[in-house]
């Protein structure tokens, strides 16, 4: 169906509710605040369907502009005390565009890492570019935590934060945090170097793919390219075609994907703003208490994200800054909606291959690594958060202390699934190892899922800064006038 045509099917579907609910309304079936808050809200709900049906503007704009609509949706129905209709009406519309994303995620990752390994000519390569990946993945982590530490220890957080407000927050995130350090107590058990290894060689591969184990994927992707670059006379040929076809057919599953993005935002962002509405009194105590906390979070991110990750492109790439920002907003915004950098992976991909113009060789093994190792925003916000419970609960720490919470912070990212949330499971591992009280997560838990929102876009970025530079100096990035933009 064409632009205009459902232009108008949007305006008299609109027009239909409005009539619909004016009936109900003079009917005594509904309250003035609320007919009108209804009809509000069903005319964001169909703007962000027409959003995805105008081709001719950016995507990003049109993200951008859905995200709006979500955000202005959970708004009206959480004042009209309608949080329900925006779990059961909204929020699953959300829930299924990410489910979209994450169908697609492992088939993705494992046909376009066969095919990218068993095409390279050389197999040194492929120890070259994991080299390098790790070292750069680590190597911006760290960076990253210490920018963390620094902006913390100098705006100091925590000192405004007098015994009474600290003793309500403790009371008010007591029972959720007893629930995240079990979480964080299972999931540190037998971890070590060679359990991580252990983690990472999967028994049996098809469970690897049905479960989603990334690293395992990985690893096995890997391990079949190679094996493919070594039948002899060309016998492979087929497979690696095979697998490259597939690869092309994932992509274009990608891009259709995103035609419903601004829907799948709009409806993503509606329902947390309505969940935050829920509890909008508690909330607001809360924020205000945590502004100083939550607004050194945010400086740090910016300095991370606006200055490190484009004076790396700057200097280790020949593309341009504005060219790389532009073409990886629809990822970013999507991260930034979705809270998760797993979800986020295929529009990663294909903002990088297609937008940068990286070849998929580079993509195809750095990006999924990158999105399972690599969490910069994370380890960042585990620093200031550390110094910031360490301040109010008045635990000095040491610079040894704190070079141990970069150290444990890098470490702790490492095959950490990329889902909502695991940031602050990671953080209970953090404290305990900087001998700070676990129990102290219960000071930020209220403030968690904005910052959460925040970090992943970081943790995005970073894995496709990572995968530009790998590719650049591997001579795998195309000249912008092969690239789309
Ligand atoms: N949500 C983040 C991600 O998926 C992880 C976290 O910080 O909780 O990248």
């Amino acid at each position: 169906m064409n632009t205009p045509k459902m232009t108008r099917l949007s305006v008299a579907a609109f027009a239909l509710v409005v009539v619909a609910l004016l009936a109900a309304r003079l009917a005594g079936l509904v309250g003035t605040d609320r007919a009108i808050h209804l009809a509000l809200a069903i005319g964001f709900g169909l703007a962000s369907v027409w959003l995805s049906l105008l081709g001719r503007i950016a995507l990003h704009w049109r993200i951008l502009a859905a995200m709006l609509l979500g955000v202005a949706c959970g708004v009206t129905l959480a004042q009209v005390g309608a949080p329900e209709l925006v779990r059961q009406g909204i929020a699953p519309l959300g829930a299924l565009f990410l489910n979209l994303l994450k169908m697609i995620a492992v088939p993705l990752v494992l046909f376009s890492l066969v095919a990218g390994v068993a095409s390279l000519e050389d197999s040194a390569k492929v120890g070259r570019i994991g080299g390098k990946t790790v070292a750069l993945y680590l190597g911006t982590t760290a960076v990253a935590i210490t920018i963390g530490l620094l902006v913390a220890n100098l705006l100091q957080p925590g000192s405004g934060i007098d015994s009474t407000t600290r003793d309500a927050l403790m009371a008010s995130g007591q029972a959720e945090a007893g629930t995240k350090i079990a979480a964080a107590r299972q999931s540190s058990e037998g971890v070590g170097l060679l359990g991580f290894l252990l983690g990472i060689v999967p028994s049996n591969p098809f469970r690897a793919l049905a479960t989603g184990e990334m690293l395992q994927i990985v690893f096995f992707a890997l391990l079949l390219g190679v094996a493919l670059t070594r039948l002899p006379g060309g016998a492979a040929k087929p497979v690696v075609d095979l697998f490259q076809r597939l690869s092309d057919a994932v992509i274009e599953m990608v891009h259709l994907i995103m035609r419903i993005a601004p829907i799948g935002v709009f409806a993503l962002l509606a329902g947390v703003v309505a969940q935050f509405g829920e509890d909008a009194a508690r909330l607001g105590d809360v924020l205000t208490a945590l502004l100083g906390y939550m607004a050194t979070v945010v400086i740090a991110l910016l300095i991370h994200g606006a200055i490190v990750y484009p004076l790396l492109i700057r200097t280790l790439t020949k593309v341009p800054v504005r060219r790389f920002l532009r073409a990886i907003t629809p990822a970013q915004l999507l991260a930034f909606s979705s809270s998760s950098s797993a979800a986020t992976l295929p529009v990663t991909i294909d903002c990088v291959e297609k937008g940068v113009g990286v070849d998929d060789e580079a993509s195809s093994f750095v990006l999924p690594l990158g999105a399972t190792i690599n969490m910069d925003g994370t380890g960042l916000y585990q620093g200031v958060a550390a110094i910031f419970i360490a301040t109010v609960l008045q635990v000095d720490l040491t610079l040894v202390q704190q070079l141990e919470i970069v150290l444990t912070a890098t470490l702790a990212s490492i095959g950490t699934a990329a889902v909502p949330g695991v940031g602050i499971v990671m953080l209970i591992i953090v404290l305990r190892q900087a001998g700070i009280p676990e129990e102290g997560i219960a000071l930020i838990l209220g403030v968690d899922r904005p910052l959460d929102m925040c970090r992943t876009v970081v943790n995005v970025t970073g894995d496709a800064t990572v995968c530009t530079v790998v590719a650049a100096s591997e001579g795998l990035v195309r000249d912008e006038e092969t690239a789309a933009t």
